[in-house]
Parts: C-alpha cells; structure tokens; sequence
C-alpha cells in the first residue's frame, strides 16, 4: 500500500471508519475513497458491484457495520443479523470480484465465546456457546470472519480480521441509554459537574474488570496490520490491561474534574465479571498500543464538550 494507493474506507462516519480515515490523511494517503449512506447502501448488493466496478479501489478497510449495546441488540436482531451479513457479504465479494488487493476485515471481542478463559486468546473463537443477547450481531461477525478466511483458501483473496477490545475515542456514541460505560461515564460526571450535583451513579458494583483501545491506536494497528500481516489467522487488538469500573470512574472523574461522590447502583447489572484479550500474537508482531488510558480519556472529554455538550453549561 503506498501514498498513492485507491484505498476505500467503508463507514468512514463511525467510530472506528473516521479513525482510520484520519490515520490515512495524517499518513499522506491522497486516494481515499469514502461513500455515505445515502450515497451507497451497502446492504444493496448490486449497488455495492456497481461501485466497486466504477471506483476499483485497490485496498479496502471495511468499518460499516451495525453496532449497539445489549438494548439495542435484543430489541432489533433481525436488523443486526441481516444488516451486517448483506454489508460484509456484499463488499467481501465484490472487492474479491474487482481485484481488490487486500481488504481488512473488523470482528469484535465480544464475538468470543461467553465463558471464554481469559485474556482471551484468538484460538478460542467458536469453542463455546455465545454471550446470548448479542448472538445475532456476533454470528454475523463471525461469518464475514469466515468469509475472508474462505475467500483466501478458495480464491487466494488477500482478506485479514481483527479482533478490537472496547474501543473509545472521539466520534463514540454519548447516549446514556445505549452508550458503552466510557461515553455514558464522561457525560454524567461532566453534567454533574456543570449542574452541580453531589453525586454520580455508576452502574453496577464496580468491580467488573474491562481493557480499553482508544481508536486511534486501533486505526495505527489497522494500518500497520494492512501492510505487515498477510495472514488468515484473525488478531486480537488490545492493549493487554484492563482495569475495573470503580478505577476507570475514578479516572474519569478527576479527568472531568468533578468533586462529589461516586455511588455504585448496584441494582444494575455488572455483566461478564472481566474482558481482556490475548495481544501476544500483536506484539510478536511488533506493534503496541500507545495511547495511556488517562490521556485517552482527556482528549475524548475534550471532544465531547467540543462537539457534544453544547447546551450543558455553555
Ligand atoms: P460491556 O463491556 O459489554 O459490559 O459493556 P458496557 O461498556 O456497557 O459496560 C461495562 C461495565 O460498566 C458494566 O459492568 C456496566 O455495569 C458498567 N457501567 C457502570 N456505569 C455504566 C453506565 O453508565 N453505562 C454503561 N453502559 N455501563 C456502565
């Protein structure tokens, strides 16, 4: 892949896609490629050849998904499970159909087995029943894992899968019914602090224990993976820590600078006691999160009152 390369990044508007768009322009890559929703569905699969015969990118980043929390999941699976297959389906076949080069494919962490040891290691996919409320979103995932995996065997199509941990970063979803706990944490502490209420209530007893990727270190290791592995084999990206929800609330509170109290709502579920995944095979590799999990928080609350709080306390 060089500067000059016709690179397309699908769901360039989500978290992880404008990550790796603004990984791509700050590298100097001059022929990227991006296409909104309205513009392309790529649910429609002749619409999908279509674009692909026009525009024959030569490498392609396939970040459109549809993705949510456990609410969103359990209310629309039929949604999850469809959506997701057509958009890998449809852009897998036709990148393999246009002679794209190589093509990087996102899974997820949470496609792992539910009871998996941890951290988890890559080799544990598919050896255990699934966490049940988002088995529709993950069998989806799954299958497009196999599809690349399937089109390399059969076709000798250079197709590769990540695994990401939980991501945050700027772009993420703030919504406090659906949002992930980084998000939701960042809002209400910042509201409480604008508001000035005494206290914030984290969900849970705060002692689940999750690792956290800042999506532009997950951007840096799709890059770095797109040009340094060529394996079918899917790779966890993590950073290989975790911490628990009480020291991540604490964390996000001196970020935000709020002086109250923090009560744990223990009436709320924890979910799976701990998240970690294996990142040995990553770093054998050679590549390394970089980003500090204080910083990453900081400049993501800054995003957030930038382009989000407008109306809370400004
Ligand atoms: P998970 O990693 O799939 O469990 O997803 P979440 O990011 O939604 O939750 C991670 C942990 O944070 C769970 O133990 C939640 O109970 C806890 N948590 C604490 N406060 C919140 C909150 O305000 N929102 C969310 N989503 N989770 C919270």
């Amino acid at each position: 892949m060089d500067k000059e390369s016709k690179i397309f990044v699908a769901g360039h508007r989500g978290l992880v896609g404008s990550a790796i768009l603004r990984k791509l322009q700050a590298e100097g890559y001059t022929n990227l490629v991006t296409r909104t929703r309205a513009e392309l569905d790529l649910r429609d699969q002749a619409a999908v050849n279509r674009f692909f015969e026009e525009e024959r990118p030569e490498y392609v980043f396939l970040a459109a998904a549809k993705v949510g929390g456990i609410l969103a999941n359990s209310t629309y699976p039929a949604d999850f499970i469809r959506d997701n297959l057509q958009i890998q389906t449809n852009v897998i076949d036709a990148a393999y159909r246009t002679g794209v080069k190589k093509l990087l494919f996102l899974g997820s962490s949470c496609i792992y087995p539910k009871y998996a040891p941890q951290p988890m290691k890559e080799e544990y996919l598919l050896t255990g029943p699934l966490e049940p409320t988002n088995e529709w979103y993950a069998v989806a995932k799954i299958a497009g894992i196999k599809m690349a995996q399937a089109y390399r065997r059969q076709y000798g199509f250079n197709a590769i899968s990540l695994m990401p941990t939980n991501l945050y970063g700027p772009g993420d979803n703030f919504d406090l019914e659906t949002s992930h706990v980084i998000p939701a944490l960042i809002r209400k502490f910042h509201e409480a602090k604008v508001e000035g209420k005494p206290h914030v209530v984290v969900w849970g007893t705060g002692k689940p224990r999750r690792e956290f990727l800042h999506v532009d270190d997950l951007a840096d290791a799709a890059l770095f993976l797109m040009k340094n592995n060529d394996n079918e084999e899917i790779i966890n990206v993590g950073v290989g820590e975790d911490v628990s929800i009480r020291e991540l609330a604490e964390l996000i509170q001196d970020v935000v600078g709020f002086k109250g109290e923090i009560v744990f709502d223990t009436t709320k579920p924890d979910g799976t006691p701990r998240k970690l995944l294996d990142v040995s095979r990553l770093q054998a590799l050679g590549w390394k999160a970089r980003i500090p999990l204080r910083e990453g928080l900081a400049s993501t609350y800054r995003w957030y009152v930038e382009n989000f709080s407008a109306g809370v306390g400004r």
